[in-house]
């Protein structure tokens, strides 16, 4: 494994952190503002959301680079299937903007977060191939941009109305069905520590298709399943063990801080919610 001790250049924000990416929450730092500061304090990458970036990808991008940051991804295409993806043509053409809007960017990774159950359908069997048949059409026009596109299993918590992909064995069994080589998978904390297979599962998926590792930690008391996730060390993940993991099927990307804290994290300035996060990243992650 990787000793972040006294090297933190692995270490990248994801802007949600500092509550960007609702309205009402965050201090409203700037792109330019938030680039600054993860430079200032080391950090090596950075990943967006799509309504901070707009109409200025390329501009945003050309930033981050200038500064000494590399834009290790941008959140999220459109859900793909589910109640706001029934029409088919619809939810192709969203993935295609964020595909683009990738493209301009730069971003190594454009993170895809499929939507819930389909409607008129029970379980997630009849999603799951929905999902899959999109997705064919959309892994080829990624890939003649340039853009590697990375499956997000999130927590069965959201299985209903935001991801019907819920387990890492499921995104690499979609990723096997398709066999392109820019389509793997996101590991994030917050939705696999409780999973006993992960180890064996991203195993299977090896290095080449692990596109990203995001790290917070899994408050034992949450209040809230979306706007209540802890800091690294503040619950109960096993954040050396799922780095272990990751990193033992091959992984040596980035860890991407990403922590939704609408009463918590989202409240602080956000230079000390960065400080905290260096801090944890090197002494506990
Ligand atoms: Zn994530």
């Amino acid at each position: 494994m990787r000793d972040f001790t006294n090297d933190h250049s692995a270490l990248a924000l994801n802007t949600a952190s500092l509550g960007h990416n609702l309205d009402g929450h965050g201090a409203g730092w700037s792109p330019e503002r938030v680039i600054d500061a993860c430079a200032e304090r080391g950090f090596g990458s950075i990943v967006f959301w799509r309504r901070e970036i707009g109409s200025r990808a390329v501009a945003i991008g050309e930033r981050a680079r200038a500064a000494g940051l590399s834009v290790a991804g941008l959140c999220r295409t459109p859900f793909l299937t589910g109640a706001e993806a029934m029409d088919r043509q619809a939810a192709i053409d969203g993935a295609k903007s964020a595909i683009d809007m990738a493209a301009g960017l730069g971003a190594a990774v454009l993170t895809i977060v499929v939507g819930g159950v389909h409607p008129d359908t029970k379980g997630t069997e009849e999603s799951l191939k929905i999902l899959t048949e999109r997705l064919g059409e959309i892994v080829p026009y990624a890939a003649e941009r340039g853009v590697k596109l990375a499956l997000e299993p999130l927590n069965p918590f959201y299985a209903g109305n935001r991801s019907c992909l819920t387990t890492v064995r499921d995104a690499v069994d979609i990723c096997d069905a398709l066999g392109a080589p820019n389509l793997g998978i996101a590991v994030d904390v917050y939705h696999v520590w409780w999973d006993s297979d992960l180890d064996a599962q991203l195993q299977r998926a090896g290095a080449g298709r692990i596109f990203g590792y995001h790290l917070c930690d899994w408050l034992a008391e949450t209040r809230d399943v979306l706007l209540d996730r802890g800091m690294m060390g503040d619950g109960v993940a096993d954040l050396r063990a799922i780095r272990g993991s990751v990193e033992g099927a091959g992984y040596a990307g980035p860890c991407e801080v990403e922590i939704f804290s609408a009463q918590n994290w989202w409240k602080r300035d956000p230079g000390e919610v960065l400080d905290v996060i260096v801090e944890r990243f090197r002494a506990l992650c």
